[in-house]
């Protein structure tokens, strides 16, 4: 078991990439705490049958300062941390209002600030005696990784992501903290499928976001959870301030 006695908390676990990690975290053995702002979606989370690890589930909205530090304070030091919550919006800086620069940014970007805020001071304390913990946060191909047409606020947000993924890597680095970021391509997911759905001609906007993976098709969960559990794993202990990316090709 690679994640044998680590405690991992997942945000925005209740779907998509977030959830399918909790599980393959749980699965390597890991003690996972699974957190969303949908406490509906977190139903049947800690049920599902793991190999091995466990996972609890808390209602946790990122956006929530408080309600971040209420957690911090009945947890356990952390092991791990992966923060996956995020949001995609669609549209070029023409479309783009400050209201949705600014809810991008407080999504994709601030709750991170939020939850390393609240989670790191545990973990560098936990570093003092494992020599090793690591953060994950969710970023982005579309990032200062590559440009795509109407992923303005997204793309600067995860642009972002990575340079506030280095700064703590940097920071941080000789106490036992790592901090790396994942930069997938699409993936298909719930809110993926939302977007095609409400596109004004959702049979093209599918085709065409299969049409930009060079391998033909659009990244599963399950493509992308193999690098979530080796960036929180020990394995990966000489990888810090990384941009994973893991888009099949794509930004060749
Ligand atoms: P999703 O969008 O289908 O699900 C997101 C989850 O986040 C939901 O369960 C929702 O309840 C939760 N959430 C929303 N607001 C929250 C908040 N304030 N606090 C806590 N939880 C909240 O999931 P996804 O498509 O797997 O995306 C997850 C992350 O991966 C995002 O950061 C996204 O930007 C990133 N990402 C997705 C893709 C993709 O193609 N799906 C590609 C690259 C990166």
């Amino acid at each position: 078991m690679r994640l044998k006695d680590k405690t991992v908390l997942v945000t925005a676990a209740g779907q998509g990439i977030g959830r399918a990690s909790a599980l393959a975290l749980s699965a390597q053995g890991a003690h996972v705490i699974a957190t969303d702002v949908n406490e509906e979606a977190l139903r049947g989370l800690a049920s599902e049958p793991t190999a091995g690890g466990s996972v609890e589930t808390h209602r946790l909205d990122v956006l929530d300062g408080a309600a971040i530090a209420d957690l911090a304070k009945r947890l356990p030091q952390l092991d791990g941390l992966f923060n996956c919550a995020g949001y995609v919006h669609n549209g070029s800086i023409l479309d783009c209002e400050e209201k949705d620069w600014d809810f991008s940014f407080d999504l994709n970007v601030k709750a991170m600030y939020r939850t390393l805020r609240l989670f790191l001071p545990g973990m560098l304390e936990r570093a003092t005696t494992t020599g090793n913990v690591s953060i994950l946060n969710m970023a982005s191909m579309a990032s200062s990784v590559k440009g795509f047409p109407n992923r303005f606020a997204y793309g600067a947000s995860k642009a972002a992501v990575i340079g506030l993924t280095k700064a703590i890597a940097a920071d941080f680095l000789k106490q036992g903290v790592r901090c790396n970021c994942l930069c997938p391509a699409t993936v298909d997911t719930p809110s993926l499928r939302e977007r095609i759905a409400a596109s004004p001609d959702p049979v093209q906007a599918q085709k065409d976001f299969v049409a930009r993976q060079p391998m033909g098709r659009l990244a599963l969960v399950d493509d992308i959870t193999p690098m979530v559990v080796y960036v929180l794993s020990d394995e990966s202990r000489f990888v810090t301030g990384q941009a994973m990316l893991v888009d099949g090709g794509v930004t060749i």
